[in-house]
C-alpha cells in the first residue's frame, strides 16, 4: 500500500528512542521529511542521524521540551522555516510516574496535566494554522489503552489521557471540514527502552528477574507478548497517510487484545 507520505514534512516529539523514534523512522522509511525532538541536543541529533542513515531521508534532531512554549514554537518554527509547509504531527512525550490515589499530591496532576496532556494541546496550536494554510494535515496523539481500560496503579495516566482524548475528539469534529484529522494511537505493553528500564527496577524491588516481569506482563494480554515499538509506528504511519483520509477523532488501540472492551 502506497501511503502516500512521499515528500510531507513529519513533526515527531519525544522521539531520541521508544515510541517516538519508532515512529519517526517509520515515517521516514515512507518517504517523509522528519524532523524529531526531544530534550537533549545531542541525543535528538544521534537519533534523527540514524534514521537518516538507515532510510536515506532527510531527518533532522532538534533540542525541545514539549512541556515548554519556548522550546515547542522553536521546533515546530524552525520545520517551517525549512520546508515551508507542515503536514503530519505525531504528538508524544515521556510517561507520568506510577501513583494512587492515596500517594498523589495535587501538585503531581498538574506536572502530568503539562506532560501527557499540554503537550499535545500546544504542539497542536502551532501546527494547525499551518496544515489549515494548505487544507491537509494530520496529528496523532500517542495516549495509552488506559484511556480504554484505566490500568491499576497508574492513577495519572488514566486521569490525564482521558482529558486529552475527549479534546482531541472535540478538534476532530472542528477541523473535519478542513482536511485535518485528528486521531489518538493508544498502545498496549510495548517494549520499549523505558519499559525495559521499569521491569529491570520492579523486579529488583519484587526479587524477580527482569525476564520474569516481561514475562508476567505478557501473560496478561491474550497475544502473550509485548508489543515491539515499530508496531506501534506502524498505526501511526497509517493514520498519518494518505490512505486515513476518512478517519478521524478514533482512538486506535495498539494493544494485542489487551483492551476487553468492545470499542
Ligand atoms: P520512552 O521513555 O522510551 O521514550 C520517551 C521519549 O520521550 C524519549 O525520547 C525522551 O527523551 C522523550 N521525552 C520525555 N519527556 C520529554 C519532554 N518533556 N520533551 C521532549 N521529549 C521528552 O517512552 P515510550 O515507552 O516510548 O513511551 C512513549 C509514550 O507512550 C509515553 O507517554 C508513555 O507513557 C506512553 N505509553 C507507553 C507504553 C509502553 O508500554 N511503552 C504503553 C502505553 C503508553
Amino acid at each position: 500500500m502506497d501511503f502516500g507520505l512521499s515528500g510531507r514534512v513529519a513533526l515527531v516529539a519525544a522521539a531520541s528512542r521508544g515510541i517516538g523514534y519508532a515512529a519517526a523512522r517509520e515515517l521516514a522509511r515512507e518517504g517523509a521529511r522528519v524532523f524529531l525532538c526531544s530534550r537533549d541536543e545531542a541525543r535528538a541529533a544521534e537519533a534523527a542521524r540514524r534514521i537518516s542513515d538507515e532510510t536515506g531521508a532527510e531527518c533532522v534532531g532538534l533540542r525541545a521540551d514539549v512541556t515548554s512554549d519556548e522550546d515547542a514554537a522553536r521546533f515546530v518554527g524552525e520545520a517551517h522555516d525549512r520546508t515551508g509547509r507542515v503536514d503530519v504531527c505525531v504528538t508524544n512525550a515521556g510517561g507520568s510516574p506510577a501513583t494512587t490515589f492515596e500517594t498523589t499530591e495535587l501538585e503531581q496532576y498538574r506536572r502530568a496535566f503539562e506532560l501527557n496532556a499540554l503537550s499535545a494541546v500546544r504542539l497542536a496550536r502551532l501546527v494547525v494554522p499551518l496544515m489549515r494554510g494548505r487544507g491537509w494535515g494530520r496529528i496523532i496523539n500517542v495516549t495509552s489503552i488506559s484511556v480504554k481500560q484505566p490500568i491499576d496503579g497508574l492513577l495519572l495516566s488514566n486521569t490525564v489521557r482521558a482529558g486529552l482524548t475527549g479534546w482531541a475528539k472535540t478538534l476532530s469534529t472542528e477541523l473535519a471540514p478542513e482536511g485535518i484529522t485528528v486521531n489518538n494511537v493508544a498502545p498496549g505493553w510495548t517494549l520499549t527502552e523505558r519499559q525495559d528500564e521499569v521491569a529491570e527496577a520492579r523486579g529488583r524491588a519484587e526479587g524477580k528477574t527482569k525476564g520474569e516481569m516481561i514475562a508476567g506482563w505478557a501473560s496478561q494480554v491474550p497475544m502473550r507478548r509485548l508489543a515491539g515499538a515499530e508496531e506501534i509506528a506502524a498505526a501511526i504511519a497509517f493514520l498519518a497517510s494518505e490512505r486515513a483520509s476518512y478517519v478521524t477523532g478514533v482512538t486506535l488501540q495498539v494493544d494485542g487484545g489487551w483492551v476487553r472492551g468492545l470499542f
